[in-house]
Order: structure tokens, then sequence, then C-alpha cells
């Protein structure tokens, strides 16, 4: 078979094998057993910056190592050699003529004449450059991941929502706050759009003004409507690229407290000054004109006295109970009580007007489980109620049931609707809370029924009628003691 090409001359392919070794793309060095350089490439001369007589016979490999390089050179590599014959990708760096250093992986071996002899060694380094930038981009390609990882991972932790929403409208990203406030998964959000996936958010973007790069974040209060009742949201909006990023922080809260706060003023303004009038202007006119006036006119204006301090007295006692039960102070002194007593003490609390309009039903030897004063304390809120808010008949009645004793108030007077039901119990709650019809109050007095009945381990309700109220009051049965 004939030889394929042209054949080179002999010469050109000695020339070719010299080039190769001068110019190969790796550094040869030849060295004696003590590290005396005696050969060395092209390539390392242009690698390193060295004219060849400066290494040739002058210099020993280590002294081409930095310090460092040069103790693991002599512990390490030099001994590994001696014993293997070699030694292989060695990741080490040599140092140029001006200083400056070079990575490369060497390569080692042994050389021994013919009598098998070690007499030499010969060298082949690669630059590792290349390779080592690799690692490095390598290593912060991971590090970045790392803290990107970590920046996500605190995003899912933090209290507070976040979302990232698109220039186009659409939700792109949502934390797990911002899933709790909204009610709604991330997976289920994000790419459609904010107004369709997140309930209310229209009514939200709408009142938050976006910050720009340098502006400061303004937190802007606003309420979010769901089927459980309002929400209030602390809500920030930045500009971030082409999409916005809102901070949302659930302030319901510290809103509700406000709230009780703005309505406690309100109260203390309104229930004391009315009673705290009454009893100034009738102690001045006694005071002024106590001789001028008739014995009859005189004690009408002491026993006005009297009411309105014990009105006080009656809102300043609810303010400091609700205090006291807010925390946890108050602690029931559960005992047998018979329920008639009860029954009895509240009607003699009334005044002789209203105690005509009070018909009692009741069973003789109910006995239940209850803190006696607390009791008769509810109870007569439930008839100060009914006798406030109707004009008729207030009916007082007790009944056995399974395991309780059922304690009605009942009034043919303008009822609670419906929505309001649950509410009334809440602190402050009122139906009129401006107080049109005249009739004052806390609003008070069922909150803190709820909570002393509920600490009592009974329950208090509101039973649903076609005209008028009736609240119940279940208590456990002495005998058969037990949760209701
Ligand atoms: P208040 O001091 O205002 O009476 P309560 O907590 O006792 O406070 O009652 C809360 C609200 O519930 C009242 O303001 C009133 O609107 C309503 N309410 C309570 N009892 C009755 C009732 N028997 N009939 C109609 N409304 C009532």
């Amino acid at each position: 078979m004939e030889p394929m090409g042209d054949v080179l001359p002999e010469e050109l392919l000695r020339d070719s094998a010299e080039d190769l070794y001068e110019n190969a793309p790796a550094a040869y060095l030849t060295s004696l057993l003590d590290g005396t350089l005696v050969r060395v490439n092209q390539t390392l001369l242009r690698w390193t910056g060295y004219e060849r007589e400066e290494l040739v016979g002058r210099k020993r490999l280590h002294d081409l190592l930095p310090p460092g390089a040069q103790i693991y050179y002599e512990t390490h590599y030099a001994p590994l050699l001696q014993m293997q014959g070699e030694v292989r990708e060695i990741a080490l760096e040599l140092v140029r003529a001006d200083g400056t250093r070079l990575p490369v992986l060497m390569n080692s071996t042994l050389v021994a004449d013919d009598g098998g002899k070690p007499r030499a060694v010969r060298t082949t380094a690669f630059d590792a450059s290349e390779r080592r930038r690799y690692e490095r981009e390598l290593l912060a390609a991971r590090a970045d991941a790392e803290s990107r990882a970590r920046a996500a991972q605190a995003l899912e932790h933090i209290a507070e929502g976040v979302v990232l929403i698109g220039d186009g409208g659409e939700v792109q990203l949502m934390n797990h706050a911002a899933e709790r406030i909204f009610d709604v998964s991330a997976a289920a959000a994000v790419s459609r759009p904010a107004t369709e996936a997140l309930g209310g958010w229209e009514a939200l973007a709408i009142q938050v003004a976006i910050a720009g790069d340098d502006e400061a974040h303004a937190a802007h209060v606003v309420p979010l409507r769901r089927d459980q009742g309002d929400v209030w949201l602390s809500v920030t909006a930045a500009q971030a690229g082409a999409a916005v990023v809102y901070t949302i922080r659930d302030v319901t809260g510290e809103h509700r407290l406000d709230q009780v706060r703005s309505d406690l003023v309100a109260i203390v303004s309104h229930e004391l000054r009315t009673p705290l009038t009454g009893t100034l202007g009738a102690a001045q006119t006694l005071q002024g004109r106590y001789n001028d006036l008739p014995e009859a006119q005189r004690l009408a204006l002491v026993s006005m006295i009297v009411e309105q301090s014990q009105r006080l007295e009656k809102v300043l006692d609810q303010i400091l109970l609700a205090g006291q039960i807010d925390e946890h102070v108050f602690d029931p002194q559960v005992r047998s009580v018979d329920c008639t007593e009860i029954l009895d003490a509240v009607v003699r609390g009334v005044g002789p007007d209203d105690r005509r309009r009070i018909v009692v039903e009741t069973e003789t030897g109910l006995v239940v489980r209850a803190d006696l004063d607390r009791l008769r304390q509810v109870v007569a809120n439930l008839v100060d109620n009914a006798l406030k808010y109707s004009p008729g008949p207030v009916r007082l009645a007790a009944s056995p049931r399974e395991v309780a004793v059922r304690i009605t108030v009942s009034d043919d007077g303008p009822g609670i609707p419906e929505g309001d039901r649950d509410r009334i119990f809440e602190k402050f709650f009122r139906l009129d809370p401006a107080q049109q019809s005249g009739v004052g109050g806390t609003g008070l007095g069922l909150y803190i029924a709820r909570e002393l009945i509920q600490r009592m381990d009974g329950r208090i309700g509101l039973l649903s009628r076609e005209r008028g109220t009736t609240f119940f009051v279940d208590l456990p049965r002495a005998e058969g003691y037990g949760r209701i």
C-alpha cells in the first residue's frame, strides 16, 4: 500500500521534534538530583521571562517556586519522587523573573542511567491559570447560588409578607407570610394577575404609593376585607426594576388596640362625664340654695347625687374589671350556689319601679358551680340591659338541663339583628354607638359577662326569637359537675 501524502525529508522531521520540545504547550525542565537545572525549553523561558543563561547551571528547580512551595518541594515532592520514581499533577506556582506567579500542574520523572542509578529529574509543567480561573469562577458561582438560596430561605421565614408584581400586573413571587395574609398558595397565585389571584388587591394597590429608588418607603395602613372579618395591613411599595415589590405587615392587633383606646376615651368622656355633671349640678344647687329649698326637693337632689354616683361607680368598676380580665388577674371563687338565691338577689338590686316589670319563673333546688358574686353580677347585667333596652316585661327564669342549669333573661324589646349576635360580646360593642336612643352604656357589660362565665366553665349566648331578646347562661350543675 502506498503511503499517504508526501514523505517529509528526515531533516525537517528532526527540526520539528526539536521545535516541539522547545515550543510545546508545556514547560520542560531537566534537573540534577540536587535540583540544578541542566536543560529548559523555550516555553518555560517565555512563561517566566528568564533568559536561558540565568537558569541553566545557575538555579535549582525549587528556586523557581515561592517560599511555601519550596518547603513543600523538599519535604514532600522530592521524597515522593525518590520513592515512586515519579510525581503526577501537583498544583504549584512558578515565580516569574518579575516576581509574579504562574499556577502550574507539575509532573516529574526520575531518569536513571544504564546501570539503573537515578541521575536526573525530568519535569513537565502545564499552565493551570485557565483551570484556576475556571475553579475560581465555579467557586464564585457556587457562593452566589448559596447566597441566593439563603436570601430565598430568609424571605420565606420573615414575618412580613413580600409580593413581587410584574409590570403586566402579574404576581411574580410571594413568600409564605404573604400566602397567609391573602389566604392563597404561591403556586396558585404566581403568573396570574394580582387583581384575580389576591383577594382585595385592587383596593389595596390603589391606596399605596410606589416609592422610587431613592425615596423613603412610606407605610400605608389599609384594610383588607375578608369573609372572616377585616384585617389591617401596613403596606410599603417600591419599584424594583420593571417590577414592584410590596412589603406587607398584618397590623390588625395594633389597629384593634388603637380602636380600643379611642373607644375607651369616648366612653370615659361620655359615660363618666354625664353622671359627674348631674352629681356636681345637684351638689352645687344644694350648696347655694340649701335653706331656700323645700325638704322634698332637697331629698330629690340628694337621691340624684346617690344615683349618679352609683352610675359612676358602676362604669369605673366595669373598666377596672375588664382590665383585670384582660391581664388574667381575675380568678373566680367557684362553689355551690343556689340559683334561687342568685335570682332573688338580682331582683332585690333593681329599683322598685323596674322590679314590677320583672317576672321570675324558677324551680327550687337548682344548684350550680359558680362564683356567687360574679354570677349575680352577670345576671344583674342581663336584667339591667333587658330593662334598659325594652319597655315591656322582663322574664327571669332558671331551669334544669342535662348536666347544667340554664338561666334565661327575656324581653320583648327591639331584639338584636342576626349579624350582630356574635359581635355583641365584643369589648365596647354597642348597637347604638352614638347613643342616639339616649340610653347610655359602656359596651363592656356583655364582654365582661362572657369572660366571667367562660372562666366558670359555663356558656353564655343568645337564643333566636321572633321578637325581643333572650340571653341564656348555662352553668354546670353542682351534683353532676362537668364541663358543658
Ligand atoms: P351596654 O353598657 O352598652 O349596655 P353591653 O355590653 O351590656 O353594654 O351591651 C352591648 C350592646 O348590646 C348594647 O349597647 C345594646 O346595643 C345591645 N344589647 C344588650 N342587651 C340588649 C337587649 N336586651 N336588647 C337589645 N339590645 C341589647
